[in-house]
Parts: structure tokens; C-alpha cells; sequence
């Protein structure tokens, strides 16, 4: 039987057009842009998978809340509806607005981290490791073993190793660990879920240990469809429901609403502690701005208001990961491997298997990305040793864990005639994966050399 998905419970009032360039124009630009997808102009991009992050498409109510934001210094009016929105589906008493994510992460981990050592985490998202070392902590990852094998398949392989938490929080000493972070879905490790059960025992043992317990937030809602999908407990529970079960009794939590709140910039810092909200105010005047509207413009928070009440919905939600598993299900026919099963924004594609005459140190992972670009258009990027870099005190090459090529899909921008031209293209570059080529890095800065490096084919 073929398995059943969910159509995009919209339709489309306003489009932008997309430059189709030839094969041999694709082919000019990337090798103008030295074989690094970073520099190329988007407008010579057909399908962008670059990011699910700020590019998502706003809908016709959130353009027109555009048009009524309040633009006001302080006590604007849709900083009240934001605040009352928030609270609503957070269950949470204080929300503070920013102006994305990783600002979120500045204000509050600053504050929880203040003479601490250790932030522990299913999975630090770049900028969280970030901000947790820029308060002088050291950032440990600690998720299930299932999550590294890409072929197995797990229900949640977003969780937490509760087993070593319990380890680490004895190895290290609990007065020592400033905050035990939930990233749902967990990014870093694919988009994975994290379930309600496992999010209970972390948040439990954390509060046995008095440590504070905060959720990294930036894909609740995704998230939350999966619980209702694969937790027995929650299958006739409402998405309402399973966000309450989830941020039941944490401390705090962090988001960047440029992922499921659909909108193109915002954040929210929420917490239960007034002492605490006391704290996060201060932090956010000196380093956002006013806190009625943290460092947004009034029409980005009426959008943010509205974006976060459609991001929640059940009937978009089915919409949207039913893309991601329509596109799965295409490669699982062709057999071509990927992160599996699909996480919430993105598919994460097998390069190693895909390429596996590449060796790590001729980036497979990157010449995939180049190779669906001349293909048809598309940007994707390399998340494998090419991302990784070189070892600093060696300045070797290091190699990576995986090599994936990564296709994150932007929320309710491409219909279902674009993921099957991204399922065609890798179908023919299968086909023809043989004659395809490494690449060596010919110039590169001294860290995160992936956005500016530049590439040669090997000959
Ligand atoms: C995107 C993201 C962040 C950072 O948010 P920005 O809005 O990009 O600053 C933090 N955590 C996770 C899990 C994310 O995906």
C-alpha cells in the first residue's frame, strides 16, 4: 500500500519567481563561486536548501499583522498579544522577547552559567556551545548511542543518555553544572525527536540534583507532531497538550522563532522564576533593547504572534512532515541513504554511501552539494569533514563522524513538484556517482572555513 501524506493545507495568493538557468550557466557559477556554495547569489539558485531558518513564507493574516504592528518604544500593542500568545501555549508565566535565538542564549546563559563550570545537553545547537563557552563554561553532549547510527531505525533518537547524565552529574559534581538543556528536536544530531518520557527523567533528574532544567525550543512544534505520532501515551492528546507535557516544570526555556514560529527573526527567552525574569530584564536592555519590544521592530512581533499559533497547527504540522517523509520515502525507492528515519526539517544525505569512492579528506559530502547544484539548481550543504576542518594543533584534515550532505527544507515555500525534482536529481547523480570527482581546498581561513574556503575539482 502507498503510504498516505498530507497535502499543504494552503494555497498560494503570492509567488516569487525563479530564475532556471542552463547546465552550463550552473556549471560557470559554481566554479565562479570557487566550488562553495556560500558564495553563490541566491538568485541563481532554483531550489534553496541552505536553511529552514527565517525562510519560511508568512501567511496572508501575518502580512497583514505587517501592516498593524505598533511600532512604539514601550508597552506596544502587539507586545501584549505576543505575551498573552506565548503564555498560552508555554504554560509559562514570564516570556521576554529578543531578537533571535542565539541573542535568547546570551541573556539567559550568562545568567545560569554565572560561576559554573558545565552546561549538559542531549545535543548543544553551534551558537548554544557558543554562548555556553562564552560564559566561561564547558559544553557536554550527551545523547542516545541509536542517534549515530544512521540506518537503525529508533523512535527518538533525539534523547538524552539519562544513564550517563546520571554519570557525568557524578563524575563532575552537580554543584558544577549550571543547566541541563533539551534541544527538541535535536538539531544537531538530524532533526530528531526527543519523547515526552525521555524529557520527564532528564527534568527529574535534574531537580533531584538541583540543577535547572531548560529547553532549547527552536522546534518544539515539529517535535510535539512526532510525540503525537510515536508515543503511545499522547496518540489522542492534542499538539496543545503534548507542548504542556513538554515544558511542564522546566525552568526556562530559549527559542528562535525563525524555525517553527514561522517568521523570518525573533527569539523568546520564558522562565518560572520571577528572581530569575528579574535577571533576563536587565540582560535584555543593555544587550537588545527596551523590553517591550527586544531588539524587534513592531511588525516583526504581530508576526511573530501569529506565526506562533500556525506553527502549532495540527493540519500544517501533518503537512509538514509529511514533505519530509514524501521525500524519504522517494529516496528509500532509489535507495540512496539518508539519516533515517527523516527528522523534522531536513533530510541528511549519506554521502560516504552515496560517493563511497571519495575518501573524508576529498569531501564527499561537499562534491555532492556541488554536484545537485549543476544538476538542477539546488543548495544544499556539506555537514562532514569539509564543516570540520583541520585539527588546530596538527593542522591535518580531521575526519568526521558522517558525511552528510544536508537538504533543509524551508516551511511552506516549495510544493510537492520541487521535492520531486530534489528526488530526480539525486536519483541521476546516483547513476552516474562513479565518475564524480573529490575536491581539494585550494584557500581557507583559519576557523569555520566552510563559508569562505575555496574549492578545485581533482583531476
Ligand atoms: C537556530 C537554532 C538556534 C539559534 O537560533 P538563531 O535564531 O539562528 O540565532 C539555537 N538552537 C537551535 C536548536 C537552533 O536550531
Amino acid at each position: 500500500m502507498k503510504p498516505i501524506y498530507f497535502p499543504e493545507p494552503f494555497r498560494i495568493k503570492s509567488v516569487e519567481p525563479l530564475k532556471m538557468l542552463t547546465r552550463a550557466e550552473r556549471e560557470k557559477k559554481i566554479a565562479d563561486a570557487d566550488y562553495n556554495v556560500f558564495y553563490l547569489a541566491s538568485q541563481d539558485v532554483y531550489i534553496d536548501l541552505l536553511t529552514d531558518s527565517g525562510t519560511g513564507a508568512m501567511s496572508s493574516q501575518q502580512w497583514a499583522g505587517v501592516m498593524m504592528g505598533d511600532e512604539s518604544y514601550a508597552g506596544a500593542d502587539c507586545y501584549y498579544k505576543v505575551q498573552d500568545t506565548a503564555k498560552k501555549i508555554f504554560g509559562m508565566p514570564y516570556i521576554q522577547l529578543v531578537h533571535q535565538g542565539r541573542a535568547a542564549e546570551k541573556v539567559l546563559l550568562g545568567i545560569l552559567l554565572s560561576g559554573k563550570k558545565y552546561a549538559i545537553s542531549n545535543m548543544h545547537f553551534d551558537t548554544t556551545r557558543a554562548h555556553v563557552e562564552l560564559a566561561g563554561a564547558r559544553a557536554i553532549d550527551c545523547v542516545v548511542p541509536e542517534a549515530l547510527d544512521t540506518t537503525k531505525y529508533y523512535d527518538f533518537k533525539g534523547n538524552m543518555d539519562c544513564k550517563r547524565l546520571e554519570q557525568y552529574i557524578k563524575e563532575l559534581g552537580a554543584e558544577n553544572i549550571g543547566v541541563i538543556i533539551m534541544t527538541i528536536t535535536n538539531n544537531s544530531a538530524g532533526g530528531q525527536p526527543v519523547s515526552v518520557e525521555n524529557i520527564r527523567q532528564t527534568r527529574k533528574i535534574a531537580h533531584k540534583h538541583g540543577i535547572k532544567f531548560m529547553i532549547d525550543a527552536a522546534r518544539y512544534a515539529e517535535n510535539s507532531y512526532f510525540v503525537k505520532q510515536r508515543e503511545p501515551e499522547f496518540k489522542n492528546s492534542t499538539i496543545d497538550e503534548i507542548i504542556k507535557a513538554i515544558f511542564e516544570d522546566a525552568d526556562c526555556f530559549t527559542m528562535s522563532s525563525k524555525k517553527d514560529a514561522i517568521v523570518n527573526m525573533g527569539g523568546l527567552v520564558g522562565c518560572r522564576d520571577k528572581a530569575l525574569f528579574e535577571l533576563i530584564k536587565q540582560r535584555t536592555i543593555s544587550f537588545e533593547g527596551f523590553i517591550t519590544y527586544g531588539g524587534m521592530s513592531g511588525r516583526d512581533i504581530e508576526a511573530l504572534a501569529i506565526g506562533l499559533q500556525e506553527g502549532i497547527d495540527e493540519n500544517y504540522l501533518k503537512y509538514r512532515i509529511g514533505q519530509m517523509q514524501y521525500l524519504a520515502a522517494r529516496l528509500d525507492e532509489a535507495g540512496i541513504a539518508y539519516q533515517s528515519p527523516v527528522g523534522g526539517h531536513a533530510v541528511f544525505i549519506d554521502a560516504k554511501k552515496l560517493l563511497p569512492h571519495i575518501p573524508y579528506h576529498e569531501f564527499p559530502a561537499q562534491a555532492l552539494a556541488i554536484e545537485l547544484y549543476k544538476e538542477a539548481g539546488i543548495r544544499a550543504c556539506d555537514i562532514g569533514s569539509y564543516m570540520l576542518g583541520n585539527d588546530p594543533d596538527t593542522g591535518k584534515q580531521l575526519e568526521a563522524e558522517f558525511e552528510f550532505t544536508r537538504l533543509a527544507i524551508p516551511r511552506r515555500v516549495y510544493t510537492q513538484s520541487h521535492l520531486d525534482v530534489i528526488a530526480d536529481a539525486l536519483i541521476n547523480i546516483k547513476e552516474r556517482a562513479s565518475e564524480i570527482k573529490g575536491y581539494k581546498i585550494v584557500e581557507e581561513p583559519p576557523i569555520l572555513r566552510h563559508f569562505t574556503a575555496k574549492l578545485r575539482p581533482i583531476k
